[in-house]
């Protein structure tokens, strides 16, 4: 970047020291270069003069020609607005200023023809704008048609930085003779996917001469973004499939044989299938694996893993899983210990509270390879375990570990082991590639035959009689249920104040003995997880109350009710997650939600789109939509937040061809030797990995 661009904005004509510091503050603007990234949300028509007449209740922004022939003061005097008469010579609107108002008051000159501009409204049957823009008639004449509209925050409104601000801002940058932007990727490279110069793009996207323009620009930024964005990772593949050794695993499975055909307890989807023979082939080649399962709630990933594992210990290797919460552990410990005793292979279950004696014992058995299989938390890695040949890591929900995490497990083996990491989070297969870029990527995109889809229903908590009247319907069929309460996790005196409370009022519309209700939460003791939910799921407990503890992977197929709590309080994917406890055998199930009755519009919009679709994908996207990509699971560290203009939903084609293009590059030339712009702005770019880290 030249040294113009680098400038402090604050020199900016028209901008100062005051006005810099509020660009600083508010929207991370230090410098020229800084403002001219910041992009217009949308652009407005102004070609067309409107008439008072013409509008409407939902009109937009829109410009008028007249004159303002009244002007008053109103209010207190910390409080005071400005009330001004605008006519077109027909009829009148009223114009309305809660802020400046003694600057715009002084540039008001009543009779003089001007232009306004803003987003009319009706109040008491009376059309009004507030804030509007003003101009002089010459100005607005000698204007582009098509303006630029910024996002600006309260603060810079107060300030009067608004969007017609930045938009002259823009214009001094522009017009300066200094200005030099230069291209970053070379011709044959821009010629091929239809890019024009960085330079054009600028001033298309902030003064486009026409929508067309408009496009062309927004395409060469978004294809930027995802270049940037995947190269690393793209780069880190590659350097992973040359380098990284891995175990050579053998084509035949004799233990893996006898199990599939005398011990599955069902048959495998096709999806199943397919990913096992991915994750085998892998295995085979001698390079390390890096997979990463994906498969909504459900889809039978712990099947999947199962038999990874087989395959590693007919290759004399052992495995370890590892799961984000104790008792996912313990679940996972218990359901594939049945398996595994059937065809005599042991396991073990480490978790942050075993005891030092078993602990002990464990270690030795790792380290003689009695124990095939490992199974714990992350107590897995800060643990000093030591396997005799550990072959396979199998990370399940992993985006409730950290990418470092995942790195220390990697680090255990003599050659690397193999890593698959399982996740139920719907991703689309775009963002994936750019989160989980360095992984190769299989889905189970098939849910087991005869599953009947949930029956969703949002209700208000006084429905609640009738809810537990249709629990009750339901344990008489011989089904169970679970009851969710929400936990404000992040005090420190974890108060269980709503969980206690519920449960007791529980007991009275279920009494014991003719109920089994039983509670479940974090901070019972390891022992009483295990018993608790071994109990419930043997089907001894026909009601199980609880934390969200349950979220993740619990997997008791018989459970076919699920009520949630102020269900208004959770994250649409943790709706997703815990809704997914149920539906996992052939009965029809049901997931009731209940909130109060005061709901925010994010609240609403999330418990209707809960109860409108089962599909993890679009509930995923909804959730994108509502949140933005910031909170998504591992989003942070891969620069997601990088994205300004490219949406991974809406852009997956060009995500597609800026992927095309990387390879294509990397493939002629490796290092970037011969692409120094390029290797340069990459590395100048905030917040990103310099090229030499990567290479
Ligand atoms: P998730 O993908 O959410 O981890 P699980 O592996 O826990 O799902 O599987 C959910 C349920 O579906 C389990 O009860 C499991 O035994 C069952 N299941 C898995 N695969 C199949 C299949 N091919 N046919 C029938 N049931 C299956
Ligand atoms: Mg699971």
């Amino acid at each position: 970047m030249n040294t113009f661009l680098k400038s402090d904005i604050k020199f900016l004509k028209g901008v100062g020291s005051v006005r810099a510091e509020i660009l600083n503050k508010e929207l991370g603007i230090f410098t020229y270069g800084d403002l001219l990234s910041y992009y217009p949300f949308r652009y407005v028509d102004r070609s067309k003069f409107y008439q008072i007449s013409e509008i409407e209740q939902d009109s937009s922004y829109i410009q008028l020609k007249g004159k303002i022939v009244h002007v008053s003061e109103a209010g207190q005097r910390y409080k005071s607005r400005l009330v001004a008469t605008f006519t077109d010579g027909e009829r009148e609107l009223e114009l309305l200023w809660f802020k400046s108002v003694n600057w715009i008051k002084s540039n008001i000159k009543i009779g003089e023809e001007i232009v306004i501009f803003g987003k009319p409204s009706f109040y008491n049957g009376k059309v009004n704008m507030t804030h509007p823009e003003l101009d002089t008639v010459i100005n607005r004449t000698n204007a582009a048609a098509l303006e630029a509209v910024y996002h600006t925050t309260e603060q810079m409104k107060n300030r009067r930085v608004e969007s017609k601000a930045i938009r002259q801002m823009m214009k001094s940058i522009l017009s300066n003779e200094q200005l030099d932007i230069p291209e970053i990727f070379d011709d044959e490279m821009c010629e091929k996917h239809k890019l024009i110069p960085r330079r054009k793009a600028f001033r298309f996207i902030h003064h486009p001469p026409s929508s067309r323009h408009i496009d062309a620009a927004q395409y060469r930024f978004k294809f930027e973004e995802l270049f940037f964005l995947q190269l690393p990772f793209i780069k880190q593949k590659i350097n992973r499939g040359e380098a990284e050794e891995g175990i050579k695993f053998n084509v035949k499975n004799p233990l893996f044989e006898k199990f599939v055909t005398k011990h599955l307890p069902f048959a495998l989807t096709g999806a199943q299938e397919r990913v096992l023979t991915e994750i085998k082939t892998d295995l085979c080649t001698g390079k390390q694996m890096n997979r990463l399962l994906q498969g909504d709630v459900g889809s039978g990933k712990t099947i999947v893993a199962f038999l990874s594992v087989l395959m590693a210990i007919d290759n004399d290797c052992q495995a370890s899983l590892m799961a984000p919460t104790e008792i996912l552990a313990i679940q996972h410990y218990i359901g594939l210990k049945e398996m595994a005793d059937k065809i005599g292979i042991e396991i073990g279950i480490l978790t942050g509270s075993s005891k030092t004696k078993e602990r002990r014992e464990l270690h030795k058995k790792l380290r003689n390879g009695e124990i095939k299989l490992l199974i714990g938390t992350h107590a897995l890695i800060e643990d000093v375990v030591k396997f005799k040949n550990l072959g396979l890591t199998i990370i399940d929900e992993q985006h409730r570990f950290g990418v470092a995490q995942r790195a220390k497990l990697q680090e255990k083996g003599k050659i690397n082991p193999h890593v698959l990491v399982m996740t139920a989070t719907p991703i689309p297969r775009t963002l994936a590639m750019s989160v989980y870029g360095d992984l190769d990527y299989s889905v189970i995109d098939e849910m087991p035959a005869g599953r009947k889809p949930i029956k969703t229903a949002h209700r208000f908590g006084f429905a609640r009689e009738k809810i537990w009247a249709f629990v009750k319907e339901e344990l008489a069929r011989g089904r169970q249920a679970y009851i969710v309460y929400p936990l404000i996790e992040e005090s420190e005196t974890l108060h269980y104040k709503d969980l206690n409370n519920g449960y007791d009022q529980l007991l009275q519309f279920f009494p014991r003995p003719e109920y089994q209700v039983e509670m479940l939460h974090g901070k019972m003791k390891p022992a009483d997880k295990e018993a608790k939910m071994k109990d419930f799921a043997d089907g001894k407990t026909d009601i199980l109350v609880s934390t969200t503890v349950i979220e993740v992977g619990i997997n008791v197929p018989n459970a076919s009710i699920m009520v949630i709590e102020s269900s208004e309080k959770f994250g649409l994917s943790q709706l997703h997650q815990l809704r997914g406890r149920v539906g996992r055998g052939a009965e029809q199930s049901y997931c009731i939600l209940i909130s109060s009755k005061k709901l925010s519009e994010n609240g609403r919009t999330r418990l209707k789109a809960m109860v409108s679709t089962t599909s993890g994908f679009e509930l995923s996207e909804i959730d994108m939509q509502l949140r933005g990509f910031g909170d998504i699971a591992g989003t942070r560290q891969s620069g997601l937040d990088q994205l300004k203009l490219a949406s991974l939903s809406d852009d997956a084609d060009i995500a597609e061809e800026a992927r095309n293009a990387i390879v294509e590059l990397l493939q002629t030339d490796p290092e970037l030797t011969n692409h120094e712009s390029l290797k340069h702005f990459m590395s100048s770019r905030q917040g990103h990995k310099a090229w030499e880290n990567i290479a």
